[in-house]
């Protein structure tokens, strides 16, 4: 048996059409077109990229993009200052500051100064909560990107429906683990989150029947960790040496090692990554209905 590799960026690009198609409605039949700001400090060369890619992608939609970037000297209270004036803004819909934040602005001061209705990243408190307790789904409200991309994946994958599967979540993060966990919860799974402090991270892997790896660890998941018909959704990206004094990306699972075990496979790049970026627009969409009062589209 061989898994099945999930394109992602196919379904990513499926994803941005269909973005793409309702921003159009929303254009013609409200006259509204969906700004989003993305704001960066820094010339981290990873959050450049990143950042470059977020604002083609909205480009290419046909939303309007402020493209905010400031030296990493910025003082914090100018952050908030700016993230202020983006709130107040009633022409943009979406803001996202790219992470991480250069030292020593501190991450969550800046996370909690978005207005939550605009918190495209769904990363603020009251998103996290809400999704906590249910009342923001996939189907309702802003939830995180990179979590939203890895369940519509895996739900192609394993099917819509995902009840009473158990799935071992590899990561407790805010941004990815923890939004995952609750997504999944909501699916009826049995989740269980494994940290850096969890022992016998294996022998929980060899139990799940779906896996996501969110550790930032090259490699970590072995083929041998795989219940065989099991799900593999790798959210890593990490950046390790090649031949001939290279570089290459690689997940957090040993790839070619899974490919005989799991059904299904995500590749890294190719993966989890499109969908973040797809997620991204879809939200910024999301954001802009909700501001207006309409109905979230279905997407
Ligand atoms: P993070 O904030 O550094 O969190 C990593 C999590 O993994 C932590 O909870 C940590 O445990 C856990 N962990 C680290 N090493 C581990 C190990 N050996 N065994 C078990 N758990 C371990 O990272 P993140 O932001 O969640 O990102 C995770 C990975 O996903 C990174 O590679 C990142 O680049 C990638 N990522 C990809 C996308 C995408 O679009 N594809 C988006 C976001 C992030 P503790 O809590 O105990 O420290």
């Amino acid at each position: 048996m061989s898994a099945r590799v999930i394109d992602g960026k196919a379904a990513a690009a499926r994803l941005r059409f269909r973005v793409a198609e309702e921003a159009a409605r929303l254009k013609r039949e409200h006259g509204i077109l969906p700004c989003l700001a993305v704001v960066l400090v820094g010339d981290n060369p990873a959050s450049t990229v990143y950042v470059a890619s977020k604002n083609h992608a909205a480009r290419e939609i046909g939303f309007f993009v402020r493209d905010i970037r400031h030296p990493a000297s910025l003082p914090e209270r100018e952050l908030l200052d700016i993230i202020a004036a983006l709130n107040s803004d009633a022409s943009v819909h979406g803001i996202l500051v790219q992470m991480p934040l250069p030292e020593p602005i501190r991450t969550h001061a800046v996370i909690e100064a978005i207005d939550p209705a605009k918190d495209v990243d769904g990363l603020t408190p009251l998103n996290l909560g809400r999704l906590m307790i249910g009342e923001t789904t996939l189907e309702r409200g802003l939830v995180a990107c990179t979590p939203s991309g890895a369940l519509m994946l895996l739900k192609e994958a394993a099917g819509c429906d995902l009840s009473g599967r158990h799935a071992v979540i590899i990561g407790r993060s805010q941004q990815v683990g923890r939004p995952m966990a609750h997504l999944l919860l909501q699916e009826n799974c049995t989740v269980t989150i494994a940290h850096s402090r969890t022992a016998e991270l294996a022998t929980h892997c060899r139990m799940a029947d779906i896996i996501v790896a969110a550790a930032g660890h090259a490699e970590l998941v072995r083929g041998d960790w795989i219940k065989p018909g099991a799900t593999v959704i790798d959210v890593g990206i990490n950046r390790i040496s090649a031949a001939f004094g290279k570089t290459r990306l690689t997940g957090d699972i040993a790839y070619t090692e899974v490919l005989p075990n799991a059904a299904a496979v995500t590749p890294v790049p190719g993966g989890v990554g499109p969908m973040t970026i797809a997620c991204l627009m879809r939200n910024t969409l999301i954001a802009a209905c909700m501001q207006a009062g309409l109905r979230q589209p279905e997407i």
